[in-house]
């Protein structure tokens, strides 16, 4: 059985730059008239020669969001149970390598915290976060935080370390929901460049990871890559490749995705090698939404809130807010051990006032379980 471990191999990472950057106005036009997009129409979508086009990009955008999503954007909030991580990715304030006080909540902690996340907001999906320190914080520390928060939210999700497909299952059956994980970067000969040490560093374990949760039957998987390493267009060219190719190998599967942009973090050896606009950023969210009109999109709080307010609508479907990044930072900890600094700290009710202001509704539970109920 193939796998997109062997089936990246097929693809030249320079001769899909080139691809992206040969594309012209032609390509552009071409590529918006169409009612079913290719991967050719997308890498036009996100060449420099589409940035003309960003008026006509957002209206098509919107009108897909209209049609699959209506007039709604979904919240939903992080909890960080833990900071403690063996890798050493180079932009990362858990960097093994930074001398900072790792916490791993306990279940009075984490029912600590639930509890406070509830009085900021009626959120009823929650993304659980890790580092990625199997032994301390692994499959059966995952399992137990999931059975713990699940009288209280609707929907749980997890951006933890890529784990086996067994321990998928395990963790579905206990009442996950989605399982979000960002590759980071496609470019495989730079990828240890940025992740040199821990389980971190193995590149195609990483990347099979999506298969695996594909084969547990994971109800949703996020794909995700950082803006600032490489070439963000040519990354989320494969992005794309790879989420075609797990839509047609795990079909029953709902897929969401997102494009944070480095911000500023512990340990300030690294600065991002490219810079996003918010222009190409909004060009990308437009490209993905022209592609896929189904997809889920989300926004998180590393975007200032101008950016986040002028996106409603224009092919986001997902925002977090009230969002901390540290473990215990709702209840326990304040501010001292964040991953990274957020960029829009509103209060949760200061987003929905603006969500609503450009007349749009907030749905607090995971989309798939609100549309549903309204089917
Ligand atoms: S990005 Fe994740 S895996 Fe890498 S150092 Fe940070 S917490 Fe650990």
């Amino acid at each position: 059985m193939t796998n997109f471990t062997t089936l990246i191999n097929e693809y030249d990472w320079d001769n899909i730059q080139s691809r992206i950057y040969a594309k012209t106005a032609d390509d552009v036009i071409l590529a918006l008239q169409k009612d079913r997009r290719n991967i050719e129409d997308f890498m036009a979508l996100v060449s420099p020669a589409a940035q003309a086009y960003l008026e006509p990009m957002a209206a098509l955008s919107r009108k897909y969001t209209q049609q699959r999503f209506g007039n709604t954007i979904q919240f939903y909030i992080p909890l960080y149970l833990t900071n403690s991580c063996i890798n050493h990715c180079v932009y990362c304030g858990f960097n093994h390598h930074n001398d900072i006080r790792r916490i791993i909540l306990s279940d009075e902690q984490i029912l600590r915290e639930v509890e406070a996340i509830k009085k900021i907001g009626d959120f009823q999906h929650i993304l659980l976060v890790t580092g990625e320190n199997p032994r301390e914080a692994g499959s059966d520390y995952i399992e137990n935080a999931i059975r713990l928060v699940k009288p209280y939210f609707s929907s749980i999700s997890i951006e933890v370390q890529p784990l086996k497909e067994a321990e998928y299952r395990q963790l579905t059956e206990a009442g996950l929901n989605a399982v979000y994980c960002y590759q980071e970067t496609y470019h495989k000969a730079r990828y240890k460049v940025y992740h040199p040490k821990g389980m971190k560093s193995k590149f195609d374990w990483r990347l099979d990871g999506f298969d695996r949760m594909g084969k547990a039957g994971v109800h949703k998987i996020g794909l995700g890559v950082l803006i600032g390493l490489e070439d963000w267009r040519t990354d989320v060219t494969f992005m794309a490749l790879h989420l075609r190719y797990l839509q047609k190998m795990y079909w029953q599967t709902k897929y969401s995705i997102s494009f944070p942009r480095m911000r500023p973090h512990e340990g300030e050896a690294f600065q991002a090698n490219i810079i996003m606009t918010d222009r190409e950023l909004a060009q990308l969210i437009f490209a993905f939404r022209i592609f896929d009109h189904d997809i889920e999109i989300a926004l998180s709080t590393r975007e200032n809130k101008a950016f986040r307010d002028h996106m409603t609508g224009l092919g986001i479907t997902s925002l977090s807010a009230g969002s901390k990044t540290d473990p215990g930072g709702y209840a326990i900890y304040r501010n001292e051990l964040e991953q990274f600094a957020v960029n829009d700290d509103r209060h949760p009710d200061e987003v929905l006032s603006s969500v609503k202001e450009q007349g749009y509704e907030v749905v607090w539970k995971d989309w798939d379980l609100s549309l549903q109920s309204t089917l």
